[in-house]
């Protein structure tokens, strides 16, 4: 563990520390920040008596739009001066979303990225390969930064250039990969054409996988074809960047570092907090942002959250597997379908190449095309029949997702590939 104290503390203790954390934040935010005072003014909300979350409930969600209505700085807590590092997210729309960091919010992400690290197993013996994008995006510095304080070697390959990037991972014998998993699958997959042996050349142990929703499927495929252990780790701009949450080795759920951070589930609806255990949208509190507080922000991201002990003596609560965004809900003749789901059926079926795509038309009716590529081996084996492989996808996924889906067999590398977060759906009603 790289920050025993914290990691182990009791539920209790890490509760306390949440409260503890929580009340000076709430005062925090008054003070600085326009909005939240505004904000906990017009709710009657008073932030020297928030004793409690259900005081703390009182006040209102903050949401993305927030972040956009405060360009170009974002809400800031503290004069320019003392900002030490700006990001931003791509944001499909308009302006891009900045997020700002002082010396200390550096150090402090910088330092649960460490831990992030360590909680997969990761120490200051490896050799850590970063394929993810260093510049605006979160991924790269955070990735970066977090390794080179827990000590580790750190290769800053960035993403892209696959056959470099091949070539390093071979001849400095990297042991971490950490990069998107659609991007991990592509190495996968592009190693064999560039000469290389997956079983023999590499010598990979973890992966640091995130930044993009994966299926267990996925993560299935991954391991095996680069013999590690993938590790999926959570995180968005907003909450500094990755490392909000981790799998730690016994990859059964994403520890979120409670002492940072304060998460709620509520119904995307109508605003309620749900208890424990039930499924529904993730809020964020930071607990000791300084640049750029973030009261009960809302993610989008669909998930149960745990505050069961794991059987890595950790109690920071645990996101189970996160489904996906509710923005990336589509809704198919009054169907609702998550592009996770067409992912689990696919990935956990044989004869299915790594790459697929969704794609939502509109005719009469709203109609799902799911374009599928075809294993190589297996699109090149006497068993294959087109006909029949591509009625079994249906019958599938029919069975799963209760609505009928076209099935268009693609043969192997003929769908796009990502170096950073794949784009697998295209929805032509919004183009
Ligand atoms: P943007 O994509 O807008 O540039 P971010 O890079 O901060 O912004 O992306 C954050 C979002 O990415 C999260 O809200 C979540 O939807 C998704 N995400 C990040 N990590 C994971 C993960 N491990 N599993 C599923 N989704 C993830
Ligand atoms: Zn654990």
């Amino acid at each position: 563990m790289f920050d025993p104290e914290i990691e182990m503390l009791s539920k209790e203790k890490l509760q306390e520390l949440q409260l503890e954390r929580l009340k000076k934040m709430v005062k925090y935010a008054y003070n600085n920040v326009p909005m939240y005072r505004k904000r906990m003014d017009d709710a009657g909300v008073n932030p020297t008596k928030v004793a409690n979350l259900d005081d703390f409930a009182k006040i209102s969600f903050t949401k993305k739009d927030d972040l956009r209505d405060h360009y170009p700085y974002g809400i800031r807590a503290v004069p320019l001066v003392q900002i030490n590092r700006l990001h931003a997210s791509s944001g499909t729309t308009g302006k891009p979303t900045v997020v700002s960091y002082t010396e200390n919010d550096l150090r402090t992400w910088g330092r649960l990225m460490a831990r992030t690290y360590a909680a997969a197993g990761v120490t200051r013996e490896d050799i850590v390969q970063n394929a993810y994008g260093y510049g605006l995006f979160t991924g790269g510095l955070g990735f970066h930064y977090g390794a080179e304080i827990l000590g580790c070697t750190v290769i800053p390959t960035a993403t892209g250039n696959t056959k470099r990037q091949l070539m390093m991972a071979k001849d400095m014998g990297s042991t971490v990969l950490a990069a998107t998993p659609s991007y991990a699958m592509y190495l996968a997959e592009a190693a064999p054409k560039e000469g290389y042996d997956l079983q023999k050349d590499f010598k990979f142990k973890i992966g640091m996988f995130g930044a993009e929703p994966w299926s267990e499927e996925a993560r299935q495929r991954i391991q095996n074809a680069l013999g590690l252990r993938a590790h999926d780790v959570y995180g968005m701009s907003e909450l500094y960047g990755p490392g909000v949450a981790v799998e730690c080795i016994h990859q059964n759920g994403l520890h979120i570092w409670g002492d940072e951070f304060l998460v709620e589930v509520i119904d995307p609806d109508t605003g309620e907090v749900l208890p424990e255990g039930s499924y529904g949208e993730m809020v964020f509190t930071m607990l000791t942002r300084e640049a750029m507080p973030l009261l009960r922000y809302r993610t989008r991201d669909l998930a149960t959250v745990t505050w069961e002990e794991c059987e890595c003596d950790r109690f920071h609560p645990r996101i189970m597997r996160i489904k996906g965004r509710s923005d990336d809900m589509l809704i198919i003749g009054g169907v609702n379908v998550f592009p996770s789901q067409v992912e689990t059926v696919l990935m956990g079926m044989e004869g299915v190449g790594d790459q697929y795509q969704i794609i939502i038309d509109r005719d009469i009716l709203d109609k799902l095309q799911v374009k599928v590529e075809v294993d190589e081996k297996f699109f090149k084996s006497p068993d294959y029949n087109a006909a029949k492989f591509a009625k079994k996808l249906v019958d599938e996924m029919t069975a799963v997702m209760t609505i009928r889906a076209n099935v268009e067999l693609m043969a192997p590398g003929t769908l796009p590939r990502t170096e950073g977060k794949a784009k697998r759906v295209i929805d032509l009603r919004k183009e």
